[in-house]
């Protein structure tokens, strides 16, 4: 049916008890939201003891790295252990696997994401070679697999195919680095554009451009991918700034840091979105208005990155948008409530980024006619402003992402594509929610199996937590984590 009646749905920053959402099944786009009183006597799914939210947005995910989790978290007795370290053992996996096997770990990990809640991923795909750094026949093979592994999960696709030629700046690649390789420009773009035109008019799998970072593609080409994303309207995605030795490399190269240096080519602006900025100076942060940055939180803190500074980020007029990145964990609340958490460590406050503008207000309508009840950010007569910080997170996991990813998503608005995730609110991590208290329960405090139904493109994907391809995927997922710890 393709009305749904939960007992809440969350829009424009807040949780609207009774209302309905319609969609369509061949558009794969919501209809309309309707209230309580327009909804009574029509035919309906209802849905008591939940919650409907927008699906997350997963805006930077690399699919194959699934296969290392738990094997880095060692080191050896005399060696300290960082990146650089992790990044040996990522290599490792990348040159061993067939594409047989990218596509069932891919697919293994998407259905992850989709029982977290993501109804779309960010793919930054950099495996591109066959094992001895070929091109396959088919220069396309490992992207068309990874395609192949989200449309078989049912997860939203935005394919970013990566840009990588040096090895480090105006280093050639070296061996380890072998598969990811992109020799030349034209090819390169000869490439996006052929995986574009075969899946040009779809909106459940699509292709953007991603330059991996200053450390792995000469400066020189990144006005030209960004003339390219801009005539074709597509995302543009690309690393800066997530170790200090990267930092220092490109002042050592260029005299100015990964960011200016991306700026100065003419790359970044509203379709740019920089991955990590961890290491961002006062000044880069200052060119970050208008853009999004997507930081990863769990990863960051597995490989030891430092802490995003994310009040400043705010305050420059930068998006913030999330990504599981290594996927060391796969789960959207915990990636939003670190960007609060690690700000509230760093300067023994709390509620740090809340912001008057979060949550719906002047200028931003849901176009469903609603009186929202208590927005947030309201002034009560005679007291200041209360600010809620999680409408801003939730934000960062749905709208933002979506934005990021070009993608009309991220909200539960008529015309935005019908991606939504329930909350089962008889939970016992949520006993004694109210519509007031449920957004910072969520983003704050609830653990990931609250999240139990998930819809992509109006099709359901998830039910009560489970994938209808579940146990056909983990059987063939373990037989590559097998072969992989035997090698
Ligand atoms: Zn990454």
């Amino acid at each position: 049916v393709p009305l749904l009646k939960p007992e809440l749905l969350y829009a424009e920053g807040a949780f609207l008890p009774g209302a309905a959402l319609e969609f369509s099944a061949e558009s794969g786009r919501i209809v309309r939201i309707m209230r309580p009183e327009d909804a009574r006597d029509e035919p309906a799914l209802e849905l008591p003891g939940r919650a409907l939210l927008p699906g997350f947005i997963n805006a930077h995910s690399h699919a194959f790295q699934r296969l290392i989790r738990g094997r880095t978290q060692w080191r050896r007795e005399r060696d300290p252990a960082d990146f650089w370290t992790w990044r040996a053992a990522m290599y490792e996996a990348a040159l061993g696997l067939e594409p047989d096997e990218v596509y069932a770990v891919s697919r293994q990990c998407f259905i992850e994401m989709l029982r977290a809640g993501f109804t779309a991923v960010g793919e930054f795909h950099y495996l591109h070679n066959d094992r001895s750094g070929r091109a396959y026949q088919d220069r396309l093979e490992l992207a068309n697999r990874v395609i192949a592994a989200a449309e078989d999960a049912g997860i939203r696709i935005r394919l970013l195919h990566v840009a990588y030629a040096t090895g480090g700046i105006g280093e050639a690649l070296r061996d380890e680095q072998r598969r990811f390789a992109t020799p030349d420009l034209d090819r390169y773009l000869t490439d996006v554009a052929a995986l574009a035109s075969r899946v040009a008019g779809r909106d459940d799998v699509m292709v953007g451009v991603a330059p991996h970072s200053v450390r792995a593609v000469p400066a020189d080409w990144l006005g030209a991918i960004h003339a390219f994303a801009c005539e074709r309207d597509m995302p543009f995605h690309m690393h800066a700034s997530e170790q200090p030795a990267e930092v220092d490399a490109c002042r050592a190269a260029h005299g100015i840091t990964p960011i200016e240096l991306i700026a100065g080519r003419g790359a970044l602006d509203e379709r740019t979105t920089i991955v990590h900025a961890t290491h961002a100076t006062a000044r880069e942060i200052g060119l970050l208005g208008g853009a999004t940055v997507c930081v990863c939180p769990t990863t960051e803190r597995d490989l030891g990155d430092g802490f995003l500074p994310a009040s400043a980020l705010l305050e420059a007029g930068a998006r913030l948008a999330l990504g599981t990145d290594s996927q060391t964990v796969i789960a959207p609340f915990e990636e939003m409530r670190l960007i609060e958490y690690h700000e509230r460590l760093r300067t023994l406050r709390r509620v740090v980024l809340a912001r008057a503008e979060s949550g719906g207000g002047p200028g931003r309508s849901a176009g469903h006619g609603y009186a929202v009840g208590s927005p947030v950010g309201r002034a009560a007569s005679g007291r200041s402003t209360r600010l809620e910080v999680a409408p801003t997170l939730l934000r960062m996991g749905a709208e933002h992402g979506a934005r990021s990813l070009r993608l009309d998503a991220g909200a539960l608005e008529p015309g935005r594509l019908a991606d939504f995730v329930t909350i089962d609110l008889r939970h016992p991590a949520l006993e004694g929610w109210t519509p007031g208290t449920l957004a910072p329960l969520l983003a704050l405090c609830a653990p990931p199996d609250v999240i139990v139904d998930v819809w992509v493109g109006g099709v359901q994907r998830i039910a009560r937590g489970r994938h209808a391809a579940q146990d056909e995927a983990v059987a063939a997922y373990r037989a590559v984590a097998a072969r992989f710890a035997a090698a």
